[in-house]
Order: C-alpha cells, then structure tokens, then sequence
C-alpha cells in the first residue's frame, strides 16, 4: 500500500470554491437578471475552443507528438489550453505521459485501480510528484511551454478575467459573462476532460486490447471532443485519430485533418488500417476464448479450433491484401510495368478483398453466436 501523499489546499480550495459558487450564483443569475441567446453562443464557442486546445493541444500535439505544427498554432493552443484552466502543458503531459507508461499501477497519477473517484478528481486533491524532467524532456526545450509553466497561475488568472471582460462587453452582461462563460464553462469542460480519466476507464467496450483498463464509449465521445475512443488510444497513442472512422465523433481528429489541408499541421501519424484490424481479430479471438472457458456447451473444442482457425485465417488474407497492394503500388509508379500485369494484379486484390469481406462477416456471426452462450 503506498503511503498518501499530503493534501494540496490550494487545489481543494480552488475546484471546491468555484463548485460552490456556481452552485450559489447560477440560480441566481437565471432568476435576478436577463440571459441571452448570444451569451450562450459565445460561452459554448469558447467551451469548444478551449476543450480543443485541450485535446488537439495539450493532448495529440504536446504529450503524444502525433502531428507537427507552427509556433502560430501552437501558441493558439497554449492560449486556449491556459483559459480551460487544467495546469501548464509541461505539467499535464508530465502526469499524462505516466498515465500511459504506468496504467492501472500506482505511478499512473489518476490510476482507476485507486477507485472512480480517485481517477476522476481526487488524485488533484493531493500533492503531486515534482515534474520528471527525462519525461518531458522535449518540452523542456519548447520556449514558450516553458514560459507558460512558469508563470501559469498568473497567466490563467489574466487570460481568463480579460476574457470574461471581453464578452461582458460584447453582450452587455458582465455577470452573465462571469457566471456562464467562466464558471459554468470551467466546471463543464472540467468533468468532461475528467470523465475521460474516470468513466473511459470504466464504462464501455474493450474493442482493441483488454491489457489496460481504457474501453471505447461513444457516449463519451461527445462529450469530450472525441476522446471517448479511448481503447483505441491507449493501444495506439501515437494516432492522431481517435475515432478512426470516418464517422466516428472526433472533432479533435476534424480540426488537425483541416489543420492539415490548410498547410498549419503536417506529419500527421496513424496506424495502418491492416495493423488495427488484425489488432481487433485478436482481442476478439481471446475475449471468444476466454468467453468459451466458461460457457455451456458441448462443441466446446470444436467451437475454440473454429475461432483459432477463423483469427488465423483472417489475420493471412490481412497480410497478403497488404503485400498485393504494396506490390500494385510499386507497379502503377514503374512506367516500364507491363498494362496486363498490371490489371491481373489488379483483378487478385479485388477478389481477395471480396473474400476478406465474406469471412470478416462470417467472422462477426461467428463471434456474435459464441457471446451469446451461457455461462456456466
Ligand atoms: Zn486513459
Ligand atoms: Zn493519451
């Protein structure tokens, strides 16, 4: 059992105190004085903005590197990640890099071993380890992070107030602007940010890996700007997507793909689409054989070679439409190819795909057969 760190105060003092405020002046605010419609435009606006900087920022960009971009972008970041008020960059990607090397152990800082409600907010209520300086070493060159780490306390407070001022003044409602555009704000994008540590530990499907806690819940995802893939993430950190289909909700993934286009991100990274699959065919295949330990039946035997035998099969077809599809390639680039060649490879891909497609439904109704069973 390790021995608890003391309690930070100032970090006790600052969620609680403006969870009772809030809780204080919200009911107030709506009963006492006039909302309006633009108000809340702007404070869900800078909600997003915010909660991007956060996850496009802080979280993709400066703890995984999984795209680059200029110091221009990278300032906007660093802007909007101060407003959500969640600490420095170098301190979240310090907590946030050991929260991936160390998951579910106690070096993990919101490790959901300690419980729920450790992962979502307690561990904050204690002091943390100093920052590991070979952790985020890369940072530490980084001018401006420095600087934004040195004076964060100082930068929040000022980012935040000349905000709630700004948009006092634009809509006329300074108390309005400081309740809904700060507090309420704060206190959304806080839990939403903390849900991913807590709740995408917990509630969800294991659809990639069941070696760490992390599950995909899309629920979450609209929560938390796209985060809620976190069974993806966590087996592959270093994608910059986490939803990885196309229509998957994943705004995070939306803004550097635009990002991309408009010539402000490149080297964007992301696994190959065979490694996921056959990543999936064989978490799949262990939950089926785990499932079929324990279930009634008595084609057991049968039932787990079928299983080896479908994930094996599957996994080959994987391998070789990769390396038809590689050698295509090559052939389309080389001008000396010979056309006819050209097109019977093209031939194989086409009907190799179409087997891979009968077998991977074959392969779900398999699986959806052998989850079914009861267990004994
Ligand atoms: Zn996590
Ligand atoms: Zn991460």
């Amino acid at each position: 059992m390790a021995t608890k760190r003391p309690l930070m105060w100032s970090n006790i003092l600052f969620i609680l105190g403006y969870h009772v405020a809030l809780l204080a002046l919200l009911p107030i605010y709506f009963i006492y004085f006039k909302t309006s419609w633009l108000l809340f435009g702007i404070s869900f606006a800078l909600l997003y903005s915010s909660g991007l900087a956060i996850t496009a920022g802080y979280h993709r960009l400066f703890s995984h590197q999984t795209y680059k971009t200029n110091r221009w972008v990278e300032a906007v970041m660093v802007f909007f990640g101060t407003l959500a008020t969640q600490g420095s960059v170098i301190r979240w990607a310090n907590d946030h890099r050991l929260h991936h090397a160390h998951i579910d152990q106690e070096e993990d800082p919101y490790t959901v071993a300690r419980g729920f409600w450790h992962a979502h907010i307690f561990w904050m209520f204690r002091q943390q380890t100093p920052i590991d300086k070979k952790v985020v070493s890369d940072l530490l060159r980084n001018k401006l992070l420095v600087f934004q780490d040195k004076y964060y306390e100082v930068l929040m407070v000022i980012t935040n107030t000349l905000m709630t001022l700004l948009i006092g003044w634009i809509t006329g409602d300074y108390v309005g602007a400081f309740v809904i555009s700060w507090l309420l704000r704060m206190f959304v994008l806080h839990h939403f940010t903390w849900f991913i540590n807590s709740l995408a530990h917990y509630w969800g499907h294991q659809n990639y890996s069941a070696e760490h806690s992390a599950v995909d819940n899309y629920i979450l995802c609209l929560l938390t700007f796209g985060e809620g893939y976190h069974n993806y993430h966590h087996t592959f950190a270093y994608d910059y997507r986490n939803g990885i289909r196309w229509y998957h909700f994943d705004p995070t993934k939306w803004l550097i793909w635009t990002l991309n286009k408009l010539g402000l991100a490149r080297g964007l990274r992301r696994v190959e689409k065979s490694r996921i699959s056959k990543q999936m065919i064989s978490e799949h295949k262990r939950a089926l054989l785990e499932k079929l330990q324990g279930a009634v039946t008595t084609k057991r035997t049968e039932l787990e070679a079928m299983a080896s035998q479908l994930a094996e099969s599957l996994t080959n077809k994987l391998h070789s439409m990769n390396e038809l599809v590689a050698k295509y390639k090559t052939l389309v680039k080389d001008r000396s190819s010979i056309p006819e060649t050209v097109k019977l490879l093209k031939k194989e891909i086409q009907q190799l795909r179409k087997s891979l497609k009968r077998e991977w439904s074959y392969w779900r109704r398999f699986s959806k057969q052998v989850m079914r069973l009861k267990a004994a």
